[in-house]
C-alpha cells in the first residue's frame, strides 16, 4: 500500500480522500491556492503546500507545480478527486511517466478513450451497447450541423467532447439556432475543459438520468455497484441523486448493470468510474463515462456498504478485489442533498459570504460530506458547494421520512443555501413518487413556490444573491415557565454594498441562456469575482437594454453581463482571459 498520497483536490471530495487515506494508514498532503490558506481539507491533511494564486488555471489546475510537490513531499500516490484534473489524460499520462508516484484514477490510455464521448460512443457501439443516436465524430460546420438537424429530427444537443454536469452542451430546437449554438459549445468547451472540439445527438425529451457506478482491478475484475438515479436536475445539472433507482424493475438493473461493466472491460478500464445512461420508455441508451470519483458515490457507498474510495487505492496499488458480483447486495435507499451556497429563490445565484450558523444534523442514517466549518468563509473563487448530505433508510419512503428530519435540522445562517430547495422537493408529489424526469424542474419549478420556500425555511439573515440583507435577532423568553424563542426583525432589507445601484446579481445555468446579470445605467461592473471568457461589445458600439456585454465566468458557471440601460460604449477595460474581482467595471456607457 502507499505510504503518501497528494490530494489534487480542495473542498470536501479532498477530505473524503483523506479519510479513505487516514483509514489505509496513508499519510496525507494537501495543496491549496492563496484563497484557501483556511480552508477544510488543509487542516485535515498531514503536511499542506500553497501551489499558487486563487484562480484554479494558476493553482489546482497547474500539473508541473502539483507534480513537483508530490516529490518534494515524498508522496508515492496521487488521488485527484473530481474536477479540476481529475479527468485529464494528460496529468495521468505525466504521473504514469513520473518515477515513483502512482496515478489513483485509470489508466490514461483508457481514460483518453472514454475521456472523448465521440470515442466512447464509439467503444459501447462496437461492444453491442445502445447509445443514444448521434455522431461519432465531432463536427464544426454548422451546415453539418444543419443536416444531423434533418436527420435525427430536432430539438438536437450540441456537446463539447470534453464536456460534463451540462457544461458545453447546448439544445438547438430549430435549423436558426445552430450556428450560435455552435459556437457557444465550441466556447464554453475550450473554456472548461481546453478542447472546443464539439459533436452532434438526438435530444431526448423526458429521459431518466441512470448511472451504474464500476469498480475494476488490474486483473481482469470488473464489478459494478448498482445503479444511481440521477433525474432530478436544474439545467442539466445533478441537484438529488439516489439509489436504487425506482426506474428500474430486476430485469433491467441486472441488464443496465452487465452492459455497463462490458463497455469498461471492452475499454481496458481500471478503477472506479461511472457510466451514464438515458432510459426513456423502457430502453437505455449509453451516454458517456466518467473517469473519475463522482460526487454522488456516496449513495452507493451507502446502500452496498462498499467503501469506494477505499477500493481505489486498493486496486491502484495492486490489490485484487476481494468481492464477487454476487457479493454486491443493495441493501438501503440512500439520497444526497448538495448543499450549495445558493439561493433558490434568485435563480439560485451562488451567495458567497460567511457561515455565521453551521449545524448539519446528526444521528442515526445521515451522513455528512464537508471540509467547513462555522465561522468558515464561503468564497467566490471555486464552485458553491458547501457540502453533501447524505440520507440512508431501509426503503424509499423511508429514506424520504428521514431526509425531512435531517433537513429541518440543518441550520445555516449567514448565506443562503439549496436547503429550502431540498424541503420543498420533499413535498413535491412528483419527486416523492419518483415519477421525474431530467427535464421535470426546468419545466414545472415554481418561482414562487422558491421565493416562499426561501423565505420559510432559508437563514433569517444572509447576505448575497438577492441583493438584500436584514438583521435579526433571537432572544429567549419564558412565559409561565414555558420557554418560546422570539426573532426581533430590523426589519426594513438593506441593499449590499456591492449592488449599491439596485441591479440584481444572479448566476444561475450556465450558457446564454443564464439569467442575466444587471449592471448599471453608466458602468457595467462585475457582480463577482469571476474571468472574462469573452468581450462581445467596443468602444463607439450601441448597445441597448439587456444587451449582452461580456460572459463572465464566476463559481464555474458562465453568466452573461447585459446592460442595464442603452448607450453608447465609451470604454472597454477588460479583454478576454482577465480576471476581475467585484465591483470591477468591465464597460463604460455614454
Ligand atoms: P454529466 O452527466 O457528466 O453531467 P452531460 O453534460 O453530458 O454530462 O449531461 C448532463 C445532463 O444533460 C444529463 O444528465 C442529461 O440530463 C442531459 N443530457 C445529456 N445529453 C442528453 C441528450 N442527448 N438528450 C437528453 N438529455 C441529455
Amino acid at each position: 500500500m502507499f505510504e503518501k498520497v497528494l490530494v489534487a483536490n480542495r473542498g470536501e471530495i479532498a477530505v473524503r480522500v483523506m479519510v479513505a487515506c487516514e483509514e489505509l494508514g496513508i499519510e496525507t498532503v494537501a495543496v491549496y491556492s492563496d484563497a484557501d490558506r483556511d480552508a477544510g481539507h488543509v487542516e485535515y491533511a498531514d503536511e499542506a503546500y500553497n501551489i499558487g494564486p486563487a484562480p484554479a488555471s494558476e493553482s489546482y489546475l497547474d500539473q508541473a507545480e502539483i507534480v513537483d510537490v508530490a516529490e518534494r513531499a515524498g508522496a508515492d500516490a496521487i488521488h485527484p478527486g473530481y474536477g479540476f484534473l481529475a479527468e485529464n489524460a494528460e496529468f495521468a499520462c505525466r504521473i504514469e511517466s513520473t518515477d515513483g508516484i502512482t496515478w489513483v484514477g485509470p489508466p490514461s490510455d483508457a481514460m483518453e478513450t472514454l475521456g472523448e464521448k465521440t470515442k466512447a460512443r464509439t467503444v459501447m457501439q462496437e461492444s453491442g451497447i445502445p447509445v443514444v443516436p448521434g455522431t461519432t465524430e465531432p463536427v464544426d460546420d454548422a451546415e453539418e450541423v444543419r443536416e444531423l438537424g434533418d436527420e435525427f429530427g430536432y430539438p438536437i444537443a450540441i456537446k463539447a467532447e470534453g464536456g460534463g454536469g451540462g457544461r458545453g452542451m447546448k439544445i438547438v430546437r430549430s435549423e436558426a439556432e445552430v450556428e450560435d449554438a455552435l459556437e457557444s459549445a465550441q466556447r464554453e468547451g475550450e473554456a472548461y475543459f481546453g478542447n472546443d472540439s464539439v459533436y452532434v445527438e438526438k435530444y431526448l425529451e423526458a429521459p431518466k438520468h441512470i448511472e451504474v457506478q464500476v469498480i475494476a482491478d488490474q486483473h481482469g475484475n470488473v464489478r459494478h455497484l448498482g445503479e444511481r438515479d440521477c433525474s432530478l436536475q436544474r439545467r442539466h445539472q445533478k441537484v438529488i441523486e439516489e439509489a436504487p433507482s425506482s426506474a428500474l424493475d430486476a430485469e433491467l438493473r441486472t441488464e443496465i448493470g452487465e452492459a455497463a461493466r462490458q463497455g469498461v472491460r471492452e475499454a481496458g478500464y481500471t478503477n472506479a468510474g461511472t457510466v451514464e445512461f438515458l432510459l426513456e420508455d423502457g430502453e437505455f441508451y449509453f451516454m458517456e463515462v466518467n473517469t473519475r470519483i463522482q460526487v454522488e458515490h456516496t449513495v452507493s457507498e451507502e446502500v452496498t456498504g462498499i467503501d469506494i474510495v477505499r477500493w481505489q487505492f486498493r486496486v491502484a496499488a495492486g490489490e485484487e478485489l476481494g468481492f464477487a458480483q454476487d457479493d454486491v447486495k443493495i441493501n438501503e435507499h440512500a439520497i444526497e442533498y448538495r448543499i450549495n451556497a445558493e439561493n433558490p429563490a434568485a435563480d439560485f445565484a451562488p451567495t458567497p459570504g460567511q457561515l455565521t450558523t453551521y449545524r448539519p444534523p446528526a444521528s442515526i442514517g445521515v451522513r455528512l460530506d464537508h471540509a467547513v466549518a462555522q465561522g468558515d468563509e464561503i468564497g467566490g473563487d471555486y464552485d458553491s458547494m458547501i457540502g453533501k448530505l447524505i440520507v440512508s433508510g431501509d426503503d424509499r419512503e423511508h429514506c424520504l421520512e428521514r431526509s425531512k428530519r435531517a433537513l429541518e435540522h440543518f441550520a445555516v445562517e449567514g448565506v443562503h443555501t439549496t436547503i429550502p430547495f431540498h424541503r420543498l422537493m420533499l413535498a413535491d408529489e412528483i419527486f416523492v413518487a419518483g415519477e421525474h424526469t431530467t427535464k421535470y424542474l426546468d419545466r414545472e419549478l415554481d418561482d414562487d413556490a422558491l421565493e416562499a420556500a426561501v423565505d420559510r425555511w432559508g437563514p433569517a439573515e444572509a447576505t448575497g444573491g438577492d441583493g438584500t440583507q436584514s438583521e435579526t435577532a433571537e432572544v429567549t423568553v419564558e412565559v409561565n415557565g414555558r420557554r418560546f424563542g422570539v426573532v426581533i426583525e430590523d426589519g426594513v432589507p438593506q441593499t449590499t454594498a456591492g449592488n449599491a445601484d439596485g441591479g440584481t446579481a444572479s448566476g444561475g445555468g450556465p450558457g446564454a441562456d443564464a439569467t442575466p446579470e444587471v449592471a448599471t445605467a453608466d458602468a457595467v461592473t462585475a457582480e463577482m469575482q469571476g474571468t472574462i471568457l469573452s468581450v462581445a461589445v467596443e468602444p463607439g458600439d450601441e448597445v441597448a437594454d439587456d444587451d449582452v456585454v461580456c460572459v463572465l465566468e464566476a463559481m464555474k458557471m458562465e453568466n452573461d453581463v447585459v446592460a442595464a440601460s442603452g448607450g453608447t460604449v465609451e470604454s472597454v477595460p477588460i479583454t478576454e482571459g482577465d480576471s476581475v474581482d467585484m465591483g470591477d467595471t468591465l464597460v463604460t456607457l455614454e
